[in-house]
């Protein structure tokens, strides 16, 4: 199947071409027709299988239509690394068009973004704290406002901001087109989506299944051993580029500090960091001068590097829809993955839950050659750090906290 099908305006089929897209992916053939006839929808969709062109060519479509210069178009996003993303992905798409885009978040000043503003915009990508900043402070204006895009609405909840999303919907004040992108539906989103939708349509790709282009395996391992097999790993795989997860900000820092001291090219992204941090990190990422991008969950969301060959969970996630949100980095469109995910006796939990989702049993493994039984340093090296009260990373939640199933 071709893009012809749609009936896009040329000036987009030229920036579809540009990108290279051959065919619709199949979230693309399932939400476009719908959005172009101005239904609302509820997309289940994971990263990776193509959801934001799902989204952006039908609503660049539509502003074409409408008058320029006024923000006819919202995407909210849970974070800032995902937002600068699908404001890329609108820039490319849009490229020969006439559409103006930018991103809004907080951590930089408001000033330029109100500059940017002013100079008319027709489609915004914002995290919903700096939106609700700019609706308060008039420095915005949504009034013709037609479509708005709630991206990754299950993240969204997880990090604490649908009371936020709830505010923004009741600022603003026209009829419009709704849409609504998530992995999982947590009550917590069905409740959104009947508040927020009018008779959506859904659209589903699969399960909240991890990607099947990707192979899954788990390395039983001692915590004191998780770096040390970490290295080993490295060096004896042929690998591109691998995001490793780890379940804390200081842990990510550490071990990117010990891989580095080793000799990989490696950096830590978190929520941390400073905002020119963690754009200098994906950055390398992406230009391929950092090889290994040492992550924790929330900062590793939206990170779109086609060439990851690798994801290593050097902590095991949380539940098996955490699980899903890290592997839907590797494995895309085309291409094959390696998920790998070292395991400890009090993982077990977690192991059975995903097997259960994949259907089949994770594949065990045992690196060659590699010592399982060194002894622990006194003070082991890696014992992963658990904040206070025994909670999550807290990168940046103000609520929600463990997903509800
Ligand atoms: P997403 O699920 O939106 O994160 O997209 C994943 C990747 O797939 C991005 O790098 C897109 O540029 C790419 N992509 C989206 N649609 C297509 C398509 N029809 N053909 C090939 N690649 C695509």
């Amino acid at each position: 199947m071709s893009f012809e099908i749609f009936n896009l305006h040329p000036s987009i089929m030229e920036g579809v071409r540009a990108q290279g897209y051959t065919e619709p992916t199949p979230i693309q053939v399932q939400a476009i027709p719908p959005i172009m006839q101005g239904r609302d929808i509820i997309g289940l969709a994971q990263t990776g299988t193509g959801k934001t062109a799902a989204f952006v060519l039908p609503v660049l479509d539509r502003l074409l239509k409408l008058q320029r210069g006024r923000i006819g178009a919202a995407v909210i996003s849970p974070t800032r690394e995902l937002a600068e993303q699908t404001c890329e992905a609108v820039d490319a798409l849009a490229k020969y068009t006439n559409l103006k885009s930018i991103s809004i978040y907080g951590g930089v000043g408001m000033e330029q973004q109100v500059r940017r503003l002013r100079s008319g915009v027709d489609i915004i990508v914002a995290c919903p704290g700096r939106l609700l900043d700019h609706i308060w402070k008039s420095t915005i204006d949504l009034s013709f406002l037609e479509m708005l895009v709630i991206d990754e609405a299950d993240r969204m909840f997880d990090m604490g901001f649908l009371p936020d999303i709830r505010s923004i919907l009741r600022c603003l004040v026209r009829p419009r087109q709704t849409m609504l992108f998530s992995a999982t539906m947590p009550p917590d989103i069905r409740r959104l989506v009947q508040e927020a939708l009018r008779i959506p349509v859904t659209v589903q790709i699969g399960h909240s299944a991890p990607v099947d282009s990707v192979s899954h395996s788990i390395y039983p391992v001692k915590q004191h051993l998780k770096t040390k097999l970490l290295t080993a790993v490295l060096r004896s795989f042929e690998t591109d580029s691998v995001l490793v997860f780890t379940r804390t900000k200081h842990r990510a820092d550490r071990v990117a500090l010990q891989l580095k001291r080793t000799g990989f090219r490696a950096t830590a992204l978190h929520g941390d960091l400073a905002q020119n941090r963690r754009q200098a990190a994906l950055d390398g990422f992406r230009d391929g001068s950092v090889k290994i991008l040492v992550a924790t969950d929330i900062a590793a969301r939206g990170i779109d590097v086609l060439s990851i060959s690798h994801v290593i969970n050097l902590d095991m996630p949380e539940n098996v829809d955490a699980y899903t949100h890290r592997i839907g980095r590797t494995g895309r469109i085309d291409q094959k993955g390696d998920a790998l995910t070292f395991v400890t006796a009090a993982d077990a939990a977690v192991v059975r839950e995903i097997e259960e989702v994949l259907k089949a049993p994770l594949e065990r493994r045992k690196l060659q050659g590699f010592d399982y039984n060194a002894a622990a340093p006194e003070i082991p090296a890696d014992a992963p750090r658990r904040p206070a009260g025994g909670g999550r990373t807290g990168q940046g939640q103000r609520s929600g906290g463990a997903r509800r199933r």
